[in-house]
């Protein structure tokens, strides 16, 4: 392993959102950095002009901040090794590129777009791979300056060796080998002068000193060509790990039309930081325990590049449900309040102004029952607002002819408490039942059903005690009123 100090990168490029594979990215690099003390390098690859989203980059800075994964060095930060944009280091590929010009591994070439276009249909139909024919590499010099000098459009092609095995050490995926045959001689700057991935890449994680490039395995077959420039260049290789695929539950490559890929789509949902980062961090890897929850400081404590398998990690979304419920669970109470009350703020219900005294008695109800801050609200409707209707499938299976005569019983007995207790409720229902010589569950889910709507939750008691004596009357008696067989 490479002695100098730790220095990774994540390297999007900013298409208009973070992918959930990006994330993924992020987070190893954070780990890998956090964990190693080294540092957290966060670089913008947007060469690409075609793909230029307005606001792009902010958006992926902030869901990066999100998640708690902030960098060390890049936009807005700064660094040693800066700009951090790539569109803002043109001159320097410029200036490698001229390099490769001239000591001959690269070369220019002039093709218009139409004859590589043809090029490219003839080889296909003959069932061979997609290569440059390499018309320009003999050009003779008098030619290309004369080219130069009208003004023709060209750009810079490298020359890849003939008949070469190219074989590198990936940490993930241990020895891998291409054969330079099935290079093509890859375009390095483009007739609008700016550089492609490949050129900018290499010279940017050399500049910016990186020593372990931690990313995706689609990049893996790009590493042949780096792996020349940086012979080229005759600068080191940076340590590699390529990281496995993310597959559906189909085994099929993850994708946008299986659900949601972006990170703000899962946000949006109500997913927590803490669940998603933890459930990223196991798509692919594993700490070798059972231990399943994790934080985010216990993710750098046991994060190594060593323990990424090489298989695809498929997306299960029971498990990031199921993390979701466990890092709620994690909240205090005043974290779960705060949550609760801003998302209350975003419904129908912002203007009910309920007291935190009452909000926490909800919550203390609800918790074991909610997966995500919406579920109090959307389990625990009644809570918020009165029933509107009732469950017909519990009206049919909880209400007789009889029960409203027995809820009458039992309003009129809780009407002479004062300040009842959840006891109090309890005492009162069951001596009503006694009176009534029936059994106490007649009368709980029939006042369960009145009071809420639905037939299941947390405790009868809890929640009498929760809406108070009063509202809980008046429900029993628009139930007594409303509810018809
Ligand atoms: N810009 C590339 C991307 O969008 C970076 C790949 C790399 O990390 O080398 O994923």
């Amino acid at each position: 392993m490479n002695q100098n100090k730790v220095r990774v990168r994540f390297a999007p490029s900013p298409t208009g959102y973070l992918h959930v594979g990006g994330l993924r990215t992020a987070l190893y690099n954070y780990l890998f950095a956090r964990k190693n003390n080294g540092v957290f390098i966060l670089r913008i690859e947007d060469t690409d002009r075609n793909r230029y989203v307005e606001g792009a980059v902010e958006n992926l800075i902030a869901t990066l901040r999100w998640a708690g994964l902030d960098y060390d060095e890049g936009p807005h930060k700064g660094g040693d090794y800066g700009p951090y944009f790539q569109s803002e280091r043109l001159e320097i590929y410029r200036k490698y590129a001229e390099q490769l010009l001239s000591e001959g591994t690269a070369y220019r070439c002039f093709c218009a777009s139409e004859r590589l276009e043809k090029m490219r249909k003839t080889q296909e139909k003959m069932k061979l791979s997609s290569k440059y024919d390499r018309t320009c590499l003999h050009l003779p010099e008098s030619e290309i300056e004369k080219k130069l000098i009208d003004g023709d459009p060209y750009v810079i092609r490298m020359k890849i060796p003939e008949n070469r095995i190219i074989k590198f050490y990936d940490i993930i995926r241990q020895d891998v080998e291409f054969s330079s045959e099935l290079i093509d001689d890859q375009v390095l700057i483009k007739s609008d002068g700016y550089p492609t991935y490949h050129l900018a890449n290499v010279v940017d994680d050399h500049l910016m000193k990186i020593t372990h490039v931690i990313r995706g395995e689609e990049w893996l077959s790009s590493v042949p060509k780096h792996i020349l420039l940086y012979e080229y260049f005759g600068w080191e290789v940076p340590n590699l790990a390529h990281l496995p695929l993310l597959l559906n539950p189909d085994k099929s490559k993850l994708s946008k039309r299986q659900g949601d890929v972006a990170v703000e789509d899962y946000k949006a949902k109500g997913y927590l930081k803490e669940a998603l980062v933890n459930f990223v961090a196991f798509l692919g890897w594993n700490p070798g325990t059972t231990q399943e929850l994790f934080d985010l400081n216990q993710l750098i404590e046991q994060f190594s590049l060593e323990r990424v398998n090489k298989a695809g990690a498929v997306f299960n979304i029971e498990k990031l449900n199921w993390l979701n419920f466990e890092h709620l669970r994690k909240k205090t109470e005043a974290e779960v309040l705060n949550m609760l009350k801003d998302y209350l703020s975003q419904t129908e219900y912002k203007n009910l102004q309920l007291d935190d005294a009452y909000l926490l008695k909800v919550i203390e109800a609800m918790r074991a029952r909610v997966t995500f801050i919406k579920d109090f609200v959307e389990k625990g409707k009644y809570f918020f607002e009165p029933p509107i209707i009732y469950d017909e499938e519990i009206v049919n299976k909880r209400w007789r002819e009889e029960t409203p005569e027995q809820l009458k019983r039992l309003s009129e007995f809780f009407s002479g408490l004062t300040n009842p207790t959840k006891e109090d409720y309890e005492v009162a229902l069951h001596k009503t039942a006694q009176s009534l010589n029936i059994g106490n569950g007649k009368l709980i889910h029939a006042v369960r059903l009145a009071v809420s709507g639905v037939g299941g939750g947390p405790g009868l008691y809890d929640i009498l005690n929760i809406l108070g004596k009063d509202e809980s009357i008046k429900r029993i008696e628009n139930a007594i009123n409303r509810i018809k067989l």
